[in-house]
């Protein structure tokens, strides 16, 4: 048996997506199996950024997944997201996080984007040769990203940029940043913030730090300083003052999905790798294998459960998402709050399972628990996702 990724009966048959989305699906993993797999190994080794992973789903047309169809892409919503970052995941998790964050990125490019902004970011990224990124999250204010500190002043009719930006998954590599920023010239509105587009190449971006994260140690979350960066006015994303319309209709559900779809994937992998195990692990004293053992059975049910249920929740959510309703974002908290918590669980019991063997020399099932460790201080973090789910649940303001 092997879980597959995707909503799916008893018979392993797809269930519920569109023809697109099975085509795109297999289109994936397609680029999984000739490319994306291969590198695992060595992206984690090496803490290298993926680069030819990413350059494969660039060849095959996948980085304009939330561009729309008029300007090349693929005009995907959230159960697009998941289907794919989900089908990567199985197989690379840190390639999984920085495609995760481009098509974030992406989709809130997209969600308000001028004329300028389509020629150069939008038909650029749905024709493979523009990767884009966020870069939220600060020090002075970690895990509570929606208030940037980084400053942006309106001069002359365009803006200087000054601020240090933590975590920047595809940092240094991307050829463009969503940065958040806090409006500080005299007079403005105290904590409004806005967020434009940063080239890579603007004179002032200084990449300060390498990364070598315990786990996702290919995604390059790198620390990026902004000394006066010079910022055109037709890089604002929106009008200044959209932007808690940004985070709640656009960078949250994206982002919560996509993080949901990155941990169901890891979580998906350890449940495939330790069942291969405990069939191929006989002891020669009796000529039996682990799966003979009904602890064994037992744990491997427990985990099939575990990852189906949180499976059939994220994409519900995905699909909520997709219809515009009113259940999605309690659902998206939701979904992201579960996955963090299957992936956890999973690959932990996987180790367990799987015995000493698993413990050693760095294998795939270690690589995935260090992976899924990220999960919970990715932010939203699961203590706010559920502080926020609560509230919403009991009609009270998120914050
Ligand atoms: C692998 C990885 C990739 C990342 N990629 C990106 C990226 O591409 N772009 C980006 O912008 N950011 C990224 N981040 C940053 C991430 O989203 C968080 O902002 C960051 O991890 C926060 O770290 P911190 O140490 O400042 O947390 P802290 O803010 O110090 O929080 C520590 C703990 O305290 C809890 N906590 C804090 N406040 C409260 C509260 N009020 N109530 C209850 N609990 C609370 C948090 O939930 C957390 O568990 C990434 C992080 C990781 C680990």
């Amino acid at each position: 048996m092997s879980v597959q990724a995707g909503p799916t009966d008893m018979l392993g048959e797809a269930k519920g997506p569109s023809l697109t989305l099975r085509y795109l699906r297999e289109r994936a993993e397609s680029v999984v199996i000739s490319r994306i797999a291969r590198n695992a190994e060595e992206v984690d080794a090496q803490y290298s950024w993926p680069a030819d992973s990413l350059h494969a789903l660039a060849e095959a047309g996948m980085l304009g997944l939330h561009v729309p169809a008029r300007f090349g892409g693929l005009e995907q919503g959230m159960e697009g997201l998941v289907t794919i970052i989900e089908t990567i995941a199985t197989a690379c998790s840190s390639t999984a996080l920085c495609y995760a964050m481009h098509c974030v990125a992406t989709a809130v490019i997209a969600a308000k984007a001028t004329v300028p902004q389509i020629e150069r970011y939008l038909k650029p990224i749905a024709a493979g040769k523009h990767i884009t990124t966020l870069a939220l999250s600060e020090g002075g204010t970690g895990a509570h990203f929606y208030l940037p500190q980084a400053q942006l002043v309106q001069k002359d009719g365009s803006f200087r940029l000054d601020g240090t930006k933590h975590f920047v998954t595809n940092g240094g590599y991307a050829d463009s940043y969503v940065v958040s920023t806090v409006a500080a010239e005299p007079g403005a509105e105290p904590g409004e913030f806005s967020c434009v587009l940063v080239d890579t190449k603007a004179p002032g971006v200084e990449w300060i730090s390498d990364w070598h994260g315990f786990g996702m140690r290919g995604n390059a979350s790198r620390t990026m300083q902004l000394k006066q960066v010079h910022i055109a006015q037709e890089n604002l994303l929106g009008e200044r003052g959209d932007q808690v319309w940004y985070v709640f209709e656009v960078v949250a559900p994206y982002f919560l999905t996509a993080m949901a779809a990155t941990y169901l994937g890891i979580a998906t992998a350890a449940l495939n790798c330790v069942v291969e195990h405990v069939k191929s692990r006989k002891y020669t004293h009796s000529g039996e294998s682990l799966a003979e053992l009904s602890n064994v059975q037992q744990g491997i049910a427990r985990l099939w459960c575990e990852v189906e249920r949180t499976r059939l929740l994220i994409y519900d959510a995905a699909r909520l998402g997709d219809l515009g309703s009113p259940d999605a974002l309690p659902s998206i908290f939701a979904a992201k709050i579960a996955a963090a918590e299957t992936a956890t669980l999973v690959t932990n019991e996987a180790m367990t399972l799987a015995g000493g063997i698993a413990y050693r020399d760095n294998s795939r099932l270690a690589r995935l628990l260090r992976d899924a460790r990220a999960a919970h201080v990715m932010s939203p973090t699961t203590e706010l996702l559920k502080q926020w789910l609560g509230r919403a649940l009991l009609d009270l303001p998120l914050f």
